[in-house]
């Protein structure tokens, strides 16, 4: 089979990559590099076994003439690019919304032109400020003001999902939308706002560990691993088409506690400090304080669990930045 990964350079693009490639797949990438990195995916064209069936494109999934020919080419498209983090969405507004709106629009129109299976990647972020727990696909959402333009990235990713579903209801497209809840892993870089990598980065070399507003807030981390072993299971389940499916992990955890854990499984030497929102980001940002996944439809669909404990997923995230020092 031919898989045209969007984003493959990514940080999950690049493991769904490695998973479709030790498959026995052929895989096409096209990414842009924002916020990938040919770093991701050196392994891959590097290795004997893989090299002949890696073809990466460096390109924006915008370019009209490209995108005719690769999805032409592939059997299914698993659609990642996207501009991500709460910090490269604040700093890039008006890029983030055209990436995130424009380029899903372009991936599900050539996919009904050649009609070929699609899986968007949309995320928890849709859910908005809920509080309960867990988050189902069929909950209500809850947004703040269109001038805390955190929200931007959850409006433009609703978007998204409204405009597969669509093309599934009118044209009868094959299309596959997964939430992810905090994916975390080796290769995931801190620079976008991302909390793991950053604080094991911080603890690793003795910084500051930098916890936003109180602590309390909470997330579930989802190892990057069994996130790729979900979506290719997804990928090949009728039931998941034209259907919004969670993919999230089991711990839920306070990002106070999160920096304890890191700052004692890195041995680390760091002060943990908290850090007004308002000096972490600008003064319009407005953070969720829960977001918890109700992962029994995913369970059900293609009987998945995630398997990974919180203190390896933080392990294997230390042995990657240490790795790498
Ligand atoms: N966060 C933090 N310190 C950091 C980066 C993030 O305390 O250096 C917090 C952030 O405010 C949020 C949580 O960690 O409450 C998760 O942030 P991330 O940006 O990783 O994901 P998201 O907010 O999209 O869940």
């Amino acid at each position: 089979m031919k898989v045209l990964i969007t984003g493959g350079a990514g940080f999950i693009g690049s493991h769904l990559a490695e998973k479709y490639l030790e498959r026995g797949d052929d895989v096409y990438i096209i990414d842009d590099l924002s916020t990938g990195s040919l770093e991701n995916i050196k392994h891959l064209q590097e290795d004997e076994n893989h090299r002949n069936k890696l073809f990466v494109t460096i390109d924006s999934i915008l370019n009209h003439d490209i995108m005719l020919e690769l999805v032409g080419t592939c059997d299914v498209v698993l659609h990642m690019a996207a501009a991500v983090g709460v910090q490269y969405i604040l700093d890039n507004p008006l890029l983030s919304i055209v990436t995130n709106i424009k380029g899903t629009e372009e991936v599900l129109e050539l996919c009904n032109k050649f009609r070929k299976k699609v899986l968007i990647a949309s995320t928890s972020e849709v859910y908005g400020k809920h509080t309960h727990a867990p988050l189902v696909e069929t909950d209500n959402i809850i947004y703040g003001p269109s001038t805390k333009f955190r929200w931007s990235y959850a409006a433009a990713k609703l978007m998204d999902e409204f405009t597969a579903l669509a093309y599934h209801r009118t044209k009868k497209l094959q299309v596959i939308i997964i939430r992810l809840f905090n994916t975390v892993g080796p290769r995931q870089t801190g620079r976008y706002g991302m909390v793991m990598p950053r604080f094991v980065q911080q603890a690793l070399s003795n910084e500051t560990i930098t916890v936003y507003g109180d602590g309390t807030q909470t997330r579930v981390f989802t190892y990057v691993e069994d996130v790729v072993d979900a979506i290719a299971k997804l990928g090949k389940c009728s039931d998941a088409i034209g259907d919004i499916t969670n993919i999230g992990g089991a711990e839920e955890i306070a990002i106070g506690n999160l920096a304890e854990r890191v700052k004692k499984l890195t041995s680390s030497t760091s002060q943990i400090k908290f850090i007004p929102y308002d000096e972490a980001y600008t003064k319009d940002f407005e953070d969720m304080q829960r977001r918890v996944p109700s992962i029994e439809k995913v369970e059900k669909l293609i009987n998945w669990k995630p398997t990974t404990s919180l203190d390896n997923i933080i392990e294997s995230v230390i042995e990657f930045y240490r790795a790498s020092e």
